[in-house]
């Protein structure tokens, strides 16, 4: 077999992790093939919980016009106890990365957005009933193995195996990955022991927007309205009940009448038994073959977190990947994908855990003691914000990877941690977001300063290496005023601070000069006389390394991969 790739991301699973990465790569040119072993988009009821971070990265892929009409923004999350009192009420007013920090929304819509949005890029495709079933790997790529109903080109027509040539290939496959487990990668971590039974209706027969959860320690249920007329219902199930008893109608009926009288119209789309997991990888990368999503954690669904993490893992992994491919960056910092993302998803997946154990009581008495805590929080003002706005939330906080802290001198630094997204102004769009306004790759953003005029020739140089797009930001009152010598638009883009968020952020730490990485994750920070040392220091981290230099053996000899063989469930 050759040893030039046939594509430069090979992607296992047209799940929403596999689907968004797609569409991240392909906007930065990449020649990418998604293989799926169904015949299209998984249509069962999944997520319906959105948070802001998500949306912010749909944005980034030029798709967020597409996918707000399937959301419910700014949804009401209520845990009530079995008379409908409440014990904690989640409604986080504020949208200070842009967007409403929690959406309503139905997955196998927004799943759709992200297959469609895939037509931009011709170097992209999807080739369905594809199952990949093995790959090898060596140190200049991976060669997959893949069993097609799908003709040649993903044209229809005569399938059978096929082999494929990749540079990286990213498993997306969901849960039961098998590429996990051809890794040799273990998932550890717990299964609870109660099922949960989801049912999705049309022409919603209780109509309320918001999402409540009831700690009925009789039966735990769930009720949430969705977009488009559709209410979600799902019911813890008692020991003995089986799927097979699920599915009939008597059983159905006899778990909503409690809610909707036995005289509605009740228009059943779909209805499934699954069951929580809480469970990590080991790793999420063994030399060129990486895993994202639900392949690399699962978590039960009270925080909405599982579908989000696997955008937050597809859109940290994406433009490390671009880098790399193109030459931008070592092959190291593919390294860095797990060290930032695994502390962030074990909390994530620990906070859902001790949720789900705490909705799941089926102890009166001991339902009436996680009662009186709740009530008891809610009556300590203090405890009872923390609560509404969201604040026990676990936000990214990279304390080590693809960034510098070189240069900082704000306590605690920014850097590691999302930049805000406020609406800004330019000289030609009176009213932007942030991220819309300094486009999807990285940017160098200085206050109240040229960033060409404050950087070295050395440090200006390895920022246009890079693409970086140059920034500074002022006062709105300031657009219209021009300094000599000021660059235009396209080589330093003006923006300015409209509700005053950004001078705010600036007025609190000392740092004026920020390198914020596509993900907007701040990468370095800096007063303005060092930013030239922060954004040397920070190339350094990234960069691929010299050419002149003699390079470490690649990682796949040293480590003498074997051949890894696909294994079925
Ligand atoms: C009932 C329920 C409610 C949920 N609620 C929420 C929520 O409110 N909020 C939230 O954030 N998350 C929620 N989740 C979780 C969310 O749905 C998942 O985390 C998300 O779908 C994972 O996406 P993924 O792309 O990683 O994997 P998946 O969506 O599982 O996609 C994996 C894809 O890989 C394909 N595949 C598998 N093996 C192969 C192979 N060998 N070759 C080719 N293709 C293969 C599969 O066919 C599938 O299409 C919920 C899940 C469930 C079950």
């Amino acid at each position: 077999m050759s040893d030039q790739p046939d594509v430069d991301v090979a992607v296992v699973g047209a799940g929403p992790s596999g689907l968004m990465l797609a569409n991240l790569l392909g906007a930065q040119g990449l020649r990418v093939t998604v293989f799926e072993a169904g015949p299209q988009l998984l249509d069962y009821p999944r997520g319906v919980g959105m948070d802001d971070e998500t949306l912010r990265t749909f944005q980034n892929a030029g798709l967020v016009d597409a996918v707000l009409p399937h959301t419910v923004p700014h949804q009401l999350l209520v845990f009530v106890d079995a008379r409908q009192r409440d014990l904690a009420r989640l409604a986080p007013p504020t949208a200070e990365f842009g967007w409403p920090r929690r959406n309503g929304f139905v997955q196998p819509l927004a799943d759709r957005v992200l297959l469609d949005g895939l037509s931009r890029f011709p170097a992209v495709q999807v080739r369905w009933s594809s199952r990949v079933t093995g790959f090898t790997q060596d140190g200049a790529g991976v060669s997959l193995s893949v069993e097609t109903q799908d003709g040649p080109g993903g044209q229809g027509g005569p399938g059978g195996e096929i082999s494929v040539r990749a540079s990286y290939v990213v498993g997306a496959d969901g849960g039961s990955s098998a590429t996990r487990k051809a890794l040799g990668l273990s998932f550890d971590g717990t299964t609870a022991t109660a099922n949960w039974f989801v049912i999705d209706i049309r022409n919603d027969p209780l109509g309320r927007p918001g999402a409540y959860v009831c700690a009925d320690p009789r039966r735990p249920y769930v009720s949430i309205g969705l977009p488009h007329g559709i209410r979600r219902f799902e019911f813890m199930l008692k020991p003995g009940e089986t799927e097979e008893l699920a599915m009939t109608d008597e059983f159905v009926t006899r778990l909503i009448e409690p809610l909707v009288p036995a005289t509605a119209r009740v228009d059943i789309i779909r209805k499934r038994v699954y069951t929580h997991h809480s469970r990590i990888a080991s790793r999420f990368r063994s030399g060129r073959v990486l895993v994202i999503g639900d392949a690399a954690h699962v978590m039960p669904v009270w925080q909405g977190q599982g579908y989000n993490s696997g955008i937050r893992d597809s859109l940290n992994l994406s433009w490390k990947l671009a880098m790399v491919i193109r030459g931008l960056a070592g092959d190291h910092i593919l390294d860095t994908y797990e060290s930032e993302r695994r502390e962030h998803v074990r909390a994530m997946v620990d906070l859902s855990t001790w949720v789900g154990r705490a909705v799941s009581v089926t102890n009166p008495v001991a339902a009436g003691l996680r009662n009186a805590f709740f009530r008891s929080l809610s009556a300590i003002p203090k405890a009872k914000a923390y609560i509404v706005t969201m604040r026990f939330k676990p936000m990214p906080l990279i304390t080590t990877g693809a960034l510098t802290t070189a240069g900082s001198v704000s306590v605690p630094s920014p850097v590691g941690r999302l930049f805000i997204q406020p609406t800004v102004s330019t000289r030609t769009a009176v009213s932007v977001k942030l991220d819309d306004a300094i486009g999807p790759w990285f940017a160098l953003i200085a206050w109240n300063n040229n960033p060409r005029e404050i950087l070295d020739d050395d440090a200006r140089r390895r920022l246009a290496r890079t693409g970086v797009r140059l920034v500074t930001a002022r006062p709105a009152v300031q657009l219209p005023w021009s300094e000599p010598g000021a660059g235009t638009d396209d080589e330093v883009l003006v923006v300015g601070d409209l509700d005053g968020s950004l001078k705010r952020w600036f007025d609190g730490h000392p740092d004026s000069v920020l390198l914020l990485r596509p993900d907007r994750i701040v990468g370095g920070a800096s007063p303005a006389y060092a930013a030239s040392d922060m954004v040397r220091a920070f190339d350094a981290a990234v960069s691929a390394p010299d050419p002149g230099q003699p390079s470490p053996p690649p990682r796949e000899q040293a480590q003498a991969t074997p051949l890894v063989t696909v294994q079925e469930d």
